[in-house]
Protein backbone atom coordinates (compact mmCIF):
# COMPACT_ATOMS: atom_id res chain seq x y z
CA UNK A 1 0.00 0.00 0.00
CA UNK A 2 2.84 2.57 1.13
CA UNK A 3 4.40 1.50 -2.56
CA UNK A 4 1.44 2.35 -4.22
CA UNK A 5 0.99 5.75 -2.63
CA UNK A 6 4.35 6.37 -3.11
CA UNK A 7 3.72 5.82 -7.04
CA UNK A 8 0.30 8.42 -6.97
CA UNK A 9 2.68 10.82 -5.14
CA UNK A 10 5.21 10.83 -8.06
CA UNK A 11 2.43 10.58 -11.01
CA UNK A 12 1.09 14.15 -9.23
CA UNK A 13 4.50 15.88 -8.93
CA UNK A 14 4.88 14.51 -12.67
CA UNK A 15 1.48 16.36 -13.89
CA UNK A 16 1.99 19.44 -11.63
CA UNK A 17 5.57 20.02 -13.21
CA UNK A 18 4.30 19.70 -16.64
CA UNK A 19 1.34 21.91 -16.57
CA UNK A 20 3.46 24.39 -14.84
CA UNK A 21 6.04 24.20 -16.86
CA UNK A 22 5.61 21.88 -19.64
CA UNK A 23 9.17 20.34 -19.18
CA UNK A 24 9.31 19.94 -15.73
CA UNK A 25 7.96 15.90 -15.79
CA UNK A 26 10.09 15.17 -17.86
CA UNK A 27 13.06 16.43 -16.21
CA UNK A 28 11.16 15.02 -13.01
CA UNK A 29 11.88 11.50 -14.64
CA UNK A 30 15.23 11.87 -15.92
CA UNK A 31 16.31 13.10 -12.47
CA UNK A 32 15.61 9.73 -11.23
CA UNK A 33 17.96 8.30 -14.12
CA UNK A 34 20.49 10.02 -13.46
CA UNK A 35 20.64 9.57 -9.60
CA UNK A 36 20.90 6.17 -9.87
CA UNK A 37 23.73 6.37 -12.01
CA UNK A 38 25.22 8.21 -9.54
CA UNK A 39 26.95 5.67 -7.01
CA UNK A 40 27.96 8.62 -4.62
CA UNK A 41 24.79 9.38 -1.95
CA UNK A 42 24.85 13.15 -0.88
CA UNK A 43 22.17 15.21 1.17
CA UNK A 44 19.34 16.65 -1.78
CA UNK A 45 20.75 14.30 -4.87
CA UNK A 46 17.41 14.31 -5.93
CA UNK A 47 16.58 17.84 -5.76
CA UNK A 48 20.38 18.62 -6.93
CA UNK A 49 19.98 16.51 -10.38
CA UNK A 50 16.37 17.90 -11.23
CA UNK A 51 17.99 21.24 -10.51
CA UNK A 52 20.63 20.92 -13.32
CA UNK A 53 18.81 18.74 -15.35
CA UNK A 54 15.59 21.69 -15.45
CA UNK A 55 18.47 24.30 -16.23
CA UNK A 56 19.88 22.92 -18.81
CA UNK A 57 16.75 22.06 -20.17
CA UNK A 58 15.47 25.43 -19.76
CA UNK A 59 18.25 27.32 -21.44
CA UNK A 60 20.04 24.90 -23.62
CA UNK A 61 17.95 21.58 -24.95
CA UNK A 62 14.24 23.54 -24.91
CA UNK A 63 15.35 26.80 -26.46
CA UNK A 64 16.86 24.38 -29.91
CA UNK A 65 13.58 21.96 -29.53
CA UNK A 66 11.23 24.61 -29.33
CA UNK A 67 12.72 25.96 -33.52
CA UNK A 68 11.15 22.40 -34.38
CA UNK A 69 7.71 23.64 -33.30
CA UNK A 70 8.03 27.30 -35.27
CA UNK A 71 8.97 28.79 -31.43
CA UNK A 72 11.48 30.88 -29.61
CA UNK A 73 11.74 32.73 -26.41
CA UNK A 74 10.19 36.31 -26.46
CA UNK A 75 13.41 38.87 -27.42
CA UNK A 76 13.66 40.88 -25.06
CA UNK A 77 14.34 44.95 -25.14
CA UNK A 78 15.34 47.74 -22.84
CA UNK A 79 11.41 48.31 -23.05
CA UNK A 80 10.43 45.33 -23.41
CA UNK A 81 10.80 42.60 -19.89
CA UNK A 82 9.30 39.91 -18.34
CA UNK A 83 6.84 41.21 -15.64
CA UNK A 84 8.14 38.26 -13.37
CA UNK A 85 11.13 36.32 -14.57
CA UNK A 86 9.71 33.33 -13.22
CA UNK A 87 7.77 33.45 -16.75
CA UNK A 88 11.11 32.46 -18.03
CA UNK A 89 12.70 29.85 -15.72
CA UNK A 90 9.24 28.18 -15.80
CA UNK A 91 9.57 28.14 -19.88
CA UNK A 92 5.86 30.76 -20.39
CA UNK A 93 7.73 32.84 -22.89
CA UNK A 94 7.13 31.00 -26.36
CA UNK A 95 6.30 32.38 -29.02
CA UNK A 96 5.99 32.19 -33.27
CA UNK A 97 8.65 34.26 -34.61
CA UNK A 98 6.36 36.90 -36.29
CA UNK A 99 5.19 37.43 -32.48
CA UNK A 100 9.06 38.59 -32.05
CA UNK A 101 8.57 40.49 -35.07
CA UNK A 102 5.42 42.40 -33.84
CA UNK A 103 6.83 42.85 -30.32
CA UNK A 104 10.12 44.58 -31.75
CA UNK A 105 7.92 46.92 -33.81
CA UNK A 106 5.84 47.68 -30.78
CA UNK A 107 9.03 48.40 -28.39
CA UNK A 108 9.98 50.84 -31.09
CA UNK A 109 7.03 52.47 -31.44
CA UNK A 110 6.46 53.45 -27.78
CA UNK A 111 11.08 53.79 -27.43
CA UNK A 112 9.67 56.53 -29.49
CA UNK A 113 6.62 58.26 -27.67
CA UNK A 114 7.82 57.28 -24.30
CA UNK A 115 11.00 56.88 -23.23
CA UNK A 116 9.83 55.37 -19.33
CA UNK A 117 7.57 52.84 -20.32
CA UNK A 118 8.46 49.57 -20.29
CA UNK A 119 6.34 47.21 -21.19
CA UNK A 120 5.83 43.62 -19.65
CA UNK A 121 4.69 41.10 -20.17
CA UNK A 122 3.21 37.90 -18.35
CA UNK A 123 2.29 34.06 -19.85
CA UNK A 124 2.84 33.54 -23.28
CA UNK A 125 3.22 30.13 -24.70
CA UNK A 126 5.23 26.99 -23.84
CA UNK A 127 8.07 25.91 -26.11
CA UNK A 128 6.85 22.61 -27.61
CA UNK A 129 3.32 20.89 -29.20
CA UNK A 130 0.73 22.91 -30.76
CA UNK A 131 -2.69 22.61 -28.78
CA UNK A 132 -0.83 22.02 -25.94
CA UNK A 133 -2.44 24.31 -23.46
CA UNK A 134 -0.55 26.50 -21.28
CA UNK A 135 -3.10 26.88 -18.11
CA UNK A 136 -4.97 28.56 -16.82
CA UNK A 137 -5.01 30.17 -20.35
CA UNK A 138 -6.74 27.56 -22.65
CA UNK A 139 -6.09 29.39 -25.35
CA UNK A 140 -2.19 29.95 -25.01
CA UNK A 141 -1.59 27.01 -26.98
CA UNK A 142 -0.22 27.84 -30.49
CA UNK A 143 2.20 30.42 -29.62
CA UNK A 144 0.18 32.63 -31.21
CA UNK A 145 -1.14 34.74 -27.33
CA UNK A 146 0.35 37.17 -24.87
CA UNK A 147 -0.26 38.34 -22.01
CA UNK A 148 0.60 42.19 -21.30
CA UNK A 149 1.09 43.86 -17.97
CA UNK A 150 -1.53 46.88 -17.18
CA UNK A 151 0.86 50.03 -16.83
CA UNK A 152 0.71 51.58 -12.91
CA UNK A 153 1.91 55.15 -11.78
CA UNK A 154 2.99 56.52 -8.29
CA UNK A 155 0.85 59.26 -6.86
CA UNK A 156 3.33 61.61 -8.00
CA UNK A 157 2.04 60.54 -11.71
CA UNK A 158 5.61 58.75 -12.65
CA UNK A 159 5.36 55.86 -14.30
CA UNK A 160 6.85 52.99 -12.37
CA UNK A 161 7.51 49.49 -14.28
CA UNK A 162 5.89 47.47 -11.03
CA UNK A 163 2.97 44.87 -10.85
CA UNK A 164 0.16 44.75 -8.39
CA UNK A 165 0.70 41.03 -7.35
CA UNK A 166 3.14 38.66 -7.49
CA UNK A 167 2.11 36.61 -10.29
CA UNK A 168 0.87 40.00 -12.54
CA UNK A 169 -2.64 38.98 -12.50
CA UNK A 170 -6.08 39.16 -10.23
CA UNK A 171 -5.54 42.77 -8.95
CA UNK A 172 -8.38 44.61 -10.89
CA UNK A 173 -8.86 47.86 -12.30
CA UNK A 174 -12.75 48.44 -11.08
CA UNK A 175 -15.07 49.83 -12.87
CA UNK A 176 -15.91 53.83 -11.73
CA UNK A 177 -18.92 55.14 -11.17
CA UNK A 178 -21.04 55.49 -14.10
CA UNK A 179 -18.56 52.92 -16.45
CA UNK A 180 -19.84 49.48 -17.43
CA UNK A 181 -19.54 46.73 -14.75
CA UNK A 182 -18.65 43.91 -17.35
CA UNK A 183 -17.94 41.72 -14.08
CA UNK A 184 -21.90 41.78 -12.92
CA UNK A 185 -23.42 41.16 -15.63
CA UNK A 186 -21.23 37.91 -16.30
CA UNK A 187 -21.62 36.92 -13.11
CA UNK A 188 -25.60 37.56 -12.93
CA UNK A 189 -25.33 35.43 -16.08
CA UNK A 190 -24.16 32.82 -14.40
CA UNK A 191 -20.51 32.91 -15.46
CA UNK A 192 -19.50 32.80 -12.12
CA UNK A 193 -15.47 32.13 -12.69
CA UNK A 194 -15.44 35.19 -14.42
CA UNK A 195 -13.72 36.74 -11.79
CA UNK A 196 -11.44 33.79 -11.08
CA UNK A 197 -8.06 35.26 -11.29
CA UNK A 198 -8.61 37.09 -8.14
CA UNK A 199 -7.00 33.48 -6.78
CA UNK A 200 -3.88 33.83 -8.85
CA UNK A 201 -2.50 36.95 -7.17
CA UNK A 202 -0.01 34.78 -5.13
CA UNK A 203 0.10 38.08 -2.91
CA UNK A 204 -1.12 42.02 -3.53
CA UNK A 205 2.04 44.39 -3.82
CA UNK A 206 2.48 48.02 -4.65
CA UNK A 207 -0.80 48.93 -3.37
CA UNK A 208 -0.14 52.81 -3.03
CA UNK A 209 0.05 52.20 -7.06
CA UNK A 210 -2.66 53.31 -9.20
CA UNK A 211 -3.65 52.74 -12.87
CA UNK A 212 -1.79 54.85 -15.20
CA UNK A 213 -4.32 56.19 -18.17
CA UNK A 214 -1.81 57.74 -19.83
CA UNK A 215 0.58 54.96 -20.11
CA UNK A 216 -1.92 52.24 -20.74
CA UNK A 217 -3.36 54.30 -23.70
CA UNK A 218 -0.03 54.95 -25.35
CA UNK A 219 0.73 51.09 -24.83
CA UNK A 220 -2.71 49.75 -26.44
CA UNK A 221 -2.53 52.02 -28.97
CA UNK A 222 1.50 51.03 -30.01
CA UNK A 223 -0.07 47.43 -29.59
CA UNK A 224 -2.88 47.60 -32.10
CA UNK A 225 -0.88 49.41 -33.85
CA UNK A 226 0.50 46.86 -36.73
CA UNK A 227 -0.67 45.41 -39.49
CA UNK A 228 -0.25 41.44 -37.89
CA UNK A 229 -2.62 41.85 -34.68
CA UNK A 230 -5.80 40.25 -34.95
CA UNK A 231 -7.58 41.05 -31.61
CA UNK A 232 -6.88 42.74 -28.48
CA UNK A 233 -8.54 42.04 -24.82
CA UNK A 234 -9.31 44.40 -22.78
CA UNK A 235 -12.26 45.03 -20.08
CA UNK A 236 -14.84 47.08 -21.15
CA UNK A 237 -14.72 49.88 -19.01
CA UNK A 238 -11.11 50.35 -19.79
CA UNK A 239 -11.48 50.27 -23.16
CA UNK A 240 -14.28 53.08 -22.42
CA UNK A 241 -12.25 55.12 -19.83
CA UNK A 242 -9.15 54.94 -22.56
CA UNK A 243 -10.98 56.52 -25.37
CA UNK A 244 -10.01 53.38 -27.60
CA UNK A 245 -12.44 53.10 -30.54
CA UNK A 246 -10.06 50.28 -32.56
CA UNK A 247 -12.52 47.24 -33.59
CA UNK A 248 -9.40 45.24 -32.79
CA UNK A 249 -9.89 46.06 -29.10
CA UNK A 250 -12.63 42.77 -28.49
CA UNK A 251 -14.93 42.00 -25.77
CA UNK A 252 -13.65 38.95 -24.73
CA UNK A 253 -17.03 37.43 -24.01
CA UNK A 254 -18.16 36.32 -20.11
CA UNK A 255 -17.24 32.35 -20.93
CA UNK A 256 -13.81 33.83 -20.42
CA UNK A 257 -12.25 35.83 -16.99
CA UNK A 258 -12.09 39.83 -16.59
CA UNK A 259 -9.24 41.56 -18.24
CA UNK A 260 -9.34 44.52 -16.06
CA UNK A 261 -5.45 42.94 -14.33
CA UNK A 262 -4.37 42.49 -17.57
CA UNK A 263 -3.95 43.03 -21.75
CA UNK A 264 -4.47 39.63 -23.98
CA UNK A 265 -2.88 39.90 -27.45
CA UNK A 266 -3.55 37.04 -30.45
CA UNK A 267 -1.52 37.62 -33.48
CA UNK A 268 -2.82 36.17 -36.88
ZN1 LIG B 1 -4.20 35.75 -22.49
Amino acid sequence: MKKHWKILLHICVFILLTLLTQIGGVVYLMSFVFCSRIKYAFPLKGLAAFVIIYCLGTFITTPLLAKLFNRERIVHYHNLQPANYLTVLLNRNYVRPEVNAYLKSVSEELGNNNKALVMRYLDANFPLIDGFPLLPHLSHNDGKKLDISLVYENSDGKIVNCSKSISGYGIFEEPQKGELNQNKVCQAAGFSYYDMPKYLTFGSINEDLHFSEKGNRELMRALIHPEVVEKVFIEPHLKERLRLKHNKIRFHGCHSVRHDDHIHVQIK
